[in-house]
């Protein structure tokens, strides 16, 4: 497995390969979740790249960038044990140098949910996966539904500016007990970690509720808040039920459906989402 710094050298190896390359971003600290992502890439394509960078620019002046979990040595190894070809792995330098001044700005899709409570969260992903995709000019990349509004926002950016790839979707991957797996899971303490299932919980108690024929929105989002607040240590930050492809909020469940919510536990913000057909 081969390492790239810079774009230059990025490129570099790339040409170097034959084929198609599948492409897995990430911000390391890789978990199972990520690993889903390389095999997928690895069982479509002929080679694979991950890249594993911390982006500033879709962190918000009061989030976690200064403490986010870092450990590139466990992910290098992680990533060679899984047969990727090249890793691009940049300084903050390579991808944001002095007089950069050009951003993505995505739309609509980019408005709500974690749009609305991470402001300018989306102009920070979509510039640095925009980014990604010329530099290391991939055939497909993946991303996990586990993010399912920056799934939207990617997959939109690369219809609107043609850009010439696939993004293929990867389900969520989660722990036994339904956590869904997230780098930020290791900030929980062993308490918090059994009060953070309840965002799993309240999405399988809303599915059940659907199954059961119930429609109105109303009713099922009172039965997550309820379950969720049984928590001494969870505030909810959202909890939204929307139409899975414009994310535009549902009042009765009538079509494909959206169910997310971001709960903190204690200082971690989680997130969590299912899609539910009527
Ligand atoms: P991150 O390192 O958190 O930016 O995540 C990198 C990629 O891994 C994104 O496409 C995420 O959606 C995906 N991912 C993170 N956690 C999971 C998970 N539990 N299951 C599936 N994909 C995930």
């Amino acid at each position: 497995m081969r390492i790239a710094r810079t774009a230059a050298e990025c490129r570099a190896l790339r040409s170097e390969l034959g084929g198609s390359l599948g492409l897995v971003p990430t911000m390391g600290y890789l978990h199972e979740g990520h690993l889903a992502l390389v095999r997928a890439a690895r069982a479509d394509c002929d080679h694979t790249c991950a890249s594993i960078f911390v982006n500033p620019a879709q962190f918000g002046p009061r989030e976690d960038l200064s403490r986010y979990p870092r450990d590139p040595e466990r992910d290098l190894a992680l990533l060679n044990a899984e047969g990727v070809a090249f890793v691009f792995m940049p300084e903050l330098g390579e991808v944001y140098p002095p007089g950069f001044d050009t951003w993505v700005e995505p739309g609509a899709v980019s408005a709500p949910l974690e749009g609305k409570s991470r402001p300018g969260h989306f102009r920070g992903v979509a510039t640095v996966v925009c980014k990604l995709f010329n530099i290391v000019q991939p055939q497909r990349a993946y991303f996990g539904e586990k993010d399912a509004q920056q799934l939207r926002v990617v997959t939109q950016m690369v219809h609107d500016l043609d850009l010439p790839l696939e993004i293929v979707p990867v389900p969520i991957v989660r722990d036994a007990d339904g956590l869904a797996l997230s780098s930020r899971n290791v900030y929980l303490s062993s308490e918090q970690r059994r009060q953070a299932l309840a965002l799993s919980a309240s999405l399988r108690l809303a599915r059940a509720l659907v199954a059961g024929g119930e429609r109105r929105v109303r009713s099922i989002k009172a039965r997550m808040r309820g379950l969720i607040q049984r928590e001494p240590e969870a505030a909810i930050d959202y909890i939204s039920i929307a139409d899975s492809s414009t994310l535009a909020e549902l009042t009765t469940i009538d079509r494909p459906a959206l169910i997310s919510l971001a709960v903190r536990i204690g200082a971690t913000r989680l997130i969590d989402n299912t899609v539910v057909l009527p």
